[in-house]
């Protein structure tokens, strides 16, 4: 049995177990295999667990999970209304980037729960997570504020809400792309297709290029 064959997300996490399929295993404390409506319309994609969500075994509980609240406050969503997991599911020790090989040894989890949840939009937070959903190596800060396309679903990169704690300036942009998120969700929802929004494909737009600046 594969994480591929699990047909829902009890039996996902199930699957995972008590994972030691790859070093982080000896150092975490518990699995965070991410929290939230099972069948949300938009998902959140972070990093890695940090101290706080090694310990409680959710997501975005510490200081970046208070400001990606206050995010989801500004355009009126509660985190029960959306779903949010991670990269990475065992945090890296002291917090550091997640290694390539645990990224490869872990993604299967976090691929199923993106197809088994089926959300219209995904918010990839931060560096990591945009690479993998986009399959880039380009920079956050050039991949933000535009709209993706990967396999029928809408793709938002905007930066991890930890650069905004570290750097006040890039509190704003996030704001603004929240709200940019919001409208991405609105039109969804008029628009079952999608396909009134002209949108990036990863594969095929330059780095950089907005493939449709009228959006953001
Ligand atoms: N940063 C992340 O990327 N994920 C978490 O769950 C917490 C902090």
């Amino acid at each position: 049995m594969s994480a591929a064959d699990c047909p829902d997300l009890p039996s996902l996490r199930a699957h995972i177990g008590d994972c030691r399929r790859c070093p982080l295993g000896d150092t975490r404390t518990q699995v965070v295999f991410g929290v939230g409506d099972p069948h949300a319309r938009l998902m959140f994609i972070g990093e890695a667990p940090g101290k706080n969500e090694d310990l409680r075994g959710e997501p975005f509980v510490g200081a970046a999970g208070k400001l990606l609240d206050e995010l989801l406050a500004s355009i009126g969503l509660e985190r029960s209304q959306v779903y949010i997991a991670n990269v990475v599911k065992c945090r890296p020790p002291g917090n550091r980037d997640p290694e390539a090989v645990e990224i490869e040894t872990c993604t299967p989890f976090l691929r199923r729960q993106i197809e088994v949840i089926a959300p219209i939009v995904i918010a990839t937070l931060g560096k990591f997570a945009t690479h993998y959903v986009l399959g880039t190596t380009v920079g956050i800060t050039k991949l933000r504020g535009k709209l993706y396309r990967v396999d029928g679903r809408r793709v938002v990169p905007v930066l991890h809400p930890a650069a905004a704690l570290y750097n006040g300036s890039n509190r704003q942009v996030m704001f603004d792309d929240f709200r940019r998120l919001r409208t991405v969700l609105d039109r969804a929802d008029d628009d079952g297709s999608g396909e009134s929004v002209e949108m990036a494909e990863p594969g095929t737009t330059p780095p950089g290029e907005p493939a449709q600046p009228s959006l953001f």
